[in-house]
């Protein structure tokens, strides 16, 4: 406790000022004579940064400033004007306040506008530690989430140009942002773009050619030199782009963007944490009602019956059940082995015949989420089954909206549409769920965000048992998993041309409703690309 009050009073600060004043009337406490003098003093309360006016030994009622939303304006070399929100707390004093401020001479102000900014930022940055103690850290939102580890293998990672090169010779997926951005100019000619980590500055050069004013590429890894070099290679377009290096969450731009053009999408959308970025990008550059690229993205859901792929996950631990090996029994490895390959979500393209009721979708706007809303997505399930068989799992994937004013345009890694690097993923139960068609599949899939910059997923499905029973308590199969999304596993050694020849019937399964599919005129051969395998990294 003491040791508290030690550190606060260290971090309280007090100016002498000639005077203060309400932006309307004059200020003064009740007791002291206009002439005294007056004084601010900074200080840092319960982990809150504020500032104070006092005259002679009183504090002027009513007159505490929140440094987190304080702004102070020069008025004259002497003057200057402080306004600050109204605490939410009390609803009648909710409105703005100001107050003038009358310094002695030109270099009190200075002093005083240096050590606002200063408390101001501290005010923001700063933290209250569990057991008390302020400590002010510099860390931006970013810092504060991301596991420092996860955060410099993921800059490192995209720092690579043979990973940019991965995404730009996603055809369907670069294909679809140049169409979208060409196709929808008016939303881009002649106005300020922001560039959402801008990896190799593509999507910056296509606003340029779009003929967007200005364009500030943000790009936090080292790959933001390799843009810059792509940039000032084509000058017709770079004189109108400025890369920016460093996070979005850290770096200042010089005015607000009228459009955010982006790639955050990981696999299941997700992956990688990016759309948070995006969405703290859109609260801090954005003009409000500022169009983003993309709009919208959507997650599809279905439950699908794989029979080869369950078989090939389970076979994977049989080799814990070696009683002999070099002597040693591994058996009692064989369980955790076993859990461990079903908490692996499975990346790869499947055919659209394996699903076996509609697909569902949730829906996140990027226009409107908060940054928060993506910590955690929970999302209940329901489908009817089309057939009879043995449901494995949940098989998802995405799209995103491009919202253009003249042609919107969707970006799907549906199953059936022409492959992305992204591909499908499937979540796949250790204990299959058996479904007769017509029969209600109930669950519900939960997203936790962790701080490697993925999420922990938790699926739960089941089926209401079938027949005469069913009426009398509702016996239910059950089958639940947790995966880990920042470990998939990548089964795409081989081109996925799917046989028919498994131990199912070849049922009549559905195509989801809401695949649609951006045919573009491209081999399938040039679309499916080998993706990069475990680098520890494993992103997109
Ligand atoms: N826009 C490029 C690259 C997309 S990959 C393209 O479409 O080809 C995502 C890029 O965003 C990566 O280069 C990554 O380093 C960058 N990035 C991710 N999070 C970021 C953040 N918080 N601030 C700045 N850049 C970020």
């Amino acid at each position: 406790m003491e040791q508290k009050q030690k550190l606060e009073q260290q971090l309280q600060h007090e100016f002498a000022l000639a005077s203060v004043a309400e932006l309307s009337s004059s200020l003064s406490s009740p007791s002291a004579p206009q002439s005294a003098p007056f004084f601010a003093r900074f200080s840092v309360g319960c982990g809150v940064a504020e500032l104070r006016f006092r005259q002679e030994s009183e504090f002027v009622d009513g007159y505490t400033v929140d440094l987190r939303t304080a702004q102070l304006f020069k008025l004259g070399p002497v003057q200057s004007v402080c306004i600050s929100e109204g605490s939410d707390t009390d609803k009648e004093k909710s409105h703005s306040k100001g107050v003038t401020i009358q310094f002695r001479d030109e270099e009190e102000s200075s002093t005083f506008h240096c050590a606002f900014e200063q408390w101001k930022e501290e005010s923001i940055q700063g933290e209250n530690l569990p057991n008390g103690l302020i400590t002010v850290s510099k860390k931006s939102k970013f810092d504060n989430k991301v596991e420092p580890s996860s955060a410099k293998m993921y800059f490192h990672y995209y720092g690579q140009l043979l990973h940019q090169q991965n995404m730009l010779q996603d055809y369907v997926r670069t294909g679809t942002y140049y169409a979208a951005v060409i196709e929808n100019r008016a939303d881009f000619t002649g106005r300020v773009v922001v560039d959402v980590g801008a990896g190799s500055g593509i999507l910056s050069l296509f606003a340029a050619q779009a003929g967007a004013k200005h364009v500030y590429a943000v790009e936090a890894s080292e790959m933001a030199e390799y843009a810059r070099k792509l940039i000032a290679g084509n000058p017709s377009l770079g004189q109108r782009i400025t890369v920016i290096k460093g996070k979005v969450e850290e770096v200042e731009l010089p005015e607000k963007a009228d459009i955010l053009i982006s790639e955050p999408m990981g696999t299941l959308l997700v992956n990688e944490r990016m759309l948070e970025s995006y969405v703290i990008a859109r609260d801090r550059f954005l003009v409000p009602n500022g169009k983003m690229f993309p709009t919208v993205g959507r997650i599809h859901m279905a439950p699908f019956s794989d029979e080869y792929l369950f078989v090939e996950i389970a076979n994977k631990a049989l080799f814990w059940q070696q009683q002999n090996y070099y002597g040693v029994d591994l058996t009692p490895l064989y369980g955790s082995a076993f859990q461990g390959y079903f908490s692996q979500p499975v990346v790869d393209a499947f055919d659209p015949r394996l699903l076996v009721a509609p697909a569902i979708s949730h829906v996140i706007d990027f226009t409107k989420t908060k940054e928060e809303d993506l910590y955690e997505v929970d999302i209940p399930l329901k489908f009817i089954s089309s057939v009879g068989t043995r449901v494995h799992g949940l098989a998802c994937w995405f799209d995103v909206l491009f919202d253009g004013s003249t042609v919107p345009r969707w970006l799907t890694t549906a199953p059936g549409a022409p492959t992305t690097h992204w591909y499908q993923l499937r979540c796949v139960l250790c204990q299959p769920l058996y479904v007769m068609a017509g029969q209600e599949i109930t669950g519900r899939l939960r997203m936790i965000a962790h701080s490697s910059q993925s999420y922990t997923l938790y699926l739960t499905l089941s089926a209401k048992m079938w027949g005469p029973g069913a009426e009398q308590g509702g016996i239910l199969q059950t089958s639940s998993c947790k995966l880990d999304l920042k470990e998939p596993y990548y089964r795409m050694s081989q081109p996925q041309a799917y046989t028919v020849a498994q131990d199912q019937q070849p049922h009549q399964l559905m195509n989801p409703q809401d695949i649609q599919i951006q045919a573009d005129d491209l081999e399938e051969a040039e679309l499916m690309q080998q993706p990069v395998q475990n680098s520890g990294a494993q992103l997109q």
